[in-house]
């Protein structure tokens, strides 16, 4: 007698929902996927806008990533798309707090011996990362009598670049600053002792997001239902499966949840939560930051150090006085979003001229709004306003979420998945759907490369606590760190069900 279907419900279509009902539904035998998305489109972060009236698409949340994104580069080739290359050119500070990643500067000469102790510092971080991953970055760096114009203005803007959601970058685990530098897949840049950085690094831009999401979305084979948001859900007793209740007040059953959207969705859909559940999901800690898209050269040549010969396309800037923990960043989109350069005729139309200057600025933790600058934007040059809520990086996000989320994954047919699981990056967004759907059954799809295996099996290990099957045990890898300062008894508990 054939096995009845697992109907499984996923719970928002950001790139971790949308990975993990892609990889589910290349299995039509065993599951029914359906996936619920609150708005009108998949991709969640990773989207796209008309701007210019329409003349113009841009990315305008999510951008691109490095070449260690091997989920998000097969998902990409698998479905015809191709990313473009893009150097990493970032002008930090203004006037003598003024350096970039690739020229010398005043101030980089000034710092050069704090630069150099940094490095060791980095090392005997990286040595003992057990201790350091709950320490946070400022703390390490005031105990070990590190100057105000280093934190501030070198170590707080470089970090806040990758992992400053919410400004809580003097918060960011010194272990993760450590990684950032050290780590042979995560490292971002190479540590110069002389400049802090001195390379450009490679990465990539991504196409057109919102086509990218929906083509996978419709060249798979599960349903999806847009403008649908989860309202309620109720989880039966025993092996009964789920109710879940939409906005509208429809009700369906499944046997098996995936939330793959935001903590703060699952605690206030989710009507029956455990004890365990509700005191680790209340641990992912978010804020609300702002971003305007728009067309102000005489605002960004205020407010930074712009030099058009240098084609810098990050743009970090500090607050002054008792905030200058604080930062402000910009983009300038058209320096590598490709469809930018050239007139975008795909689905939108087309048209418009080469040779824009769009920039995205980033205002961040909206307690501190005070502190913005978003007023001086002329009115007349913004294409676009978007709140945001994200989590940050605090050392609290690794000691109080991360390594205990394995326990309730599975709890009363309800998994979860999301960059929040670990790192807020696309690449975890889509390693994590890719997991949620290997522990329901559906084997994992790109084992034959060896780069993007180890770095799932390491997210398995650490945000599972389950090893993948016919996988070797999971070693090493960009993620593993995370898990490493665990007891041996809590890594690979179990093994995905078969
Ligand atoms: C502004 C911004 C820029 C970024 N830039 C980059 C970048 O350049 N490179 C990089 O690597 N990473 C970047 N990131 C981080 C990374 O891209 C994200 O962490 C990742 O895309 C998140 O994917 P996700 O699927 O976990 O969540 P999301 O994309 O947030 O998806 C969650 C989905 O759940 C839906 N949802 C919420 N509530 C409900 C409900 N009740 N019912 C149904 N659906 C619901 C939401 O609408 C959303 O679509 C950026 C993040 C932001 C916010």
């Amino acid at each position: 007698m054939p096995h009845e279907k697992k109907r499984v419900l996923v719970v928002g279509a950001g790139a971790a929902g949308t990975a993990c009902a892609w990889s589910l539904s290349q299995h039509p035998e065993r599951f029914e996927v359906e996936v619920w998305e609150a708005l009108p489109v998949p991709g969640g972060v990773a989207s796209s806008c008309a701007v210019k009236d329409g003349k113009h698409v841009i990315n305008d949340q999510v951008q691109g990533g490095a070449p260690s994104y091997r989920h998000n580069l097969r998902l990409l080739q698998m479905f015809g798309f191709k990313p473009s290359p893009v150097m990493m050119r970032i002008a930090f500070g203004v006037g003598d707090k003024q350096w970039t990643n690739h020229s010398p500067s005043g101030l980089t000469s000034r710092l050069q011996a704090e630069i150099a102790r940094f490095g060791r510092v980095l090392r005997w971080v990286k040595r003992l990362e057990a201790l350091f991953v709950v320490l946070p970055i400022d703390t390490v760096l005031r105990l070990l009598r590190f100057s105000d114009d280093f934190r501030y203005q070198m170590v707080f803007p470089l970090v806040a670049l990758f992992f400053g959601t919410g400004n809580q970058t003097p918060r960011v685990s010194a272990a993760v600053v450590a990684r950032v530098f050290l780590d042979p897949d995560l490292r971002l840049f190479d540590y110069c002792p002389s400049r802090l950085l001195n390379s450009v690094p490679e990465m990539f831009a991504f196409p057109v997001l919102e086509e990218v999401w929906g083509t996978i979305a419709k060249r798979s084979g599960f349903k999806l239902c847009c403008s649908r948001p989860l309202a309620k859900l109720h989880r039966l007793p025993g092996s009964a499966g789920v109710l879940a209740t939409d906005a509208a007040g429809a009700t369906c059953a499944f046997h098996e949840v995936v939330f793959a959207c935001d903590a703060e969705t699952v605690l206030k859909t989710m009507d029956n939560p455990t004890w365990l559940e509700r005191r680790l999901l209340r641990n992912v800690r978010y804020y609300t930051d702002f971003c305007l898209t728009h067309e102000d050269h005489d605002y960004m040549a205020d407010m930074y150090d712009i030099k058009p010969a240098q084609r810098d396309n990050y743009f970090v800037r500090t607050y002054s006085g008792a905030d200058a923990d604080k930062i402000e960043m910009s983009f300038n989109l058209s320096t590598y979003q490709p469809h930018l350069k050239v007139p975008h005729r795909v689905t939108w139309g087309g048209g418009g001229e080469a040779g824009l200057d769009i920039y995205q600025t980033y205002y961040l933790d909206d307690r501190h709004r005070r502190l913005w600058t978003d007023g001086r934007v002329e009115p007349g040059k913004v294409l676009a306003r978007r709140w945001m809520r994200q989590f940050a990086h605090t050392w609290t996000h690794f000691a109080c979420w991360v390594p205990w989320i394995r326990f309730i994954q599975g709890t009363r047919h309800t998994w979860y998945c999301g960059s929040y699981t670990l790192v807020n990056t696309q690449e975890i967004a889509v390693i994590s759907g890719l997991a949620a759907a290997e522990r329901l059954g559906a084997p994992y799809p790109f084992a034959d490369d060896p780069l993007a295996a180890k770095q799932f099996d390491s997210y398995l290990a650490v945000v599972h606590g389950a090893r993948r099957r016919g996988a070797a045990d999971a070693s090493g890898g960009w993620l593993a760190w995370l898990g490493s300062w665990l007891p041996s008894w809590w890594r690979s508990r179990s093994v995905a069900p078969a």
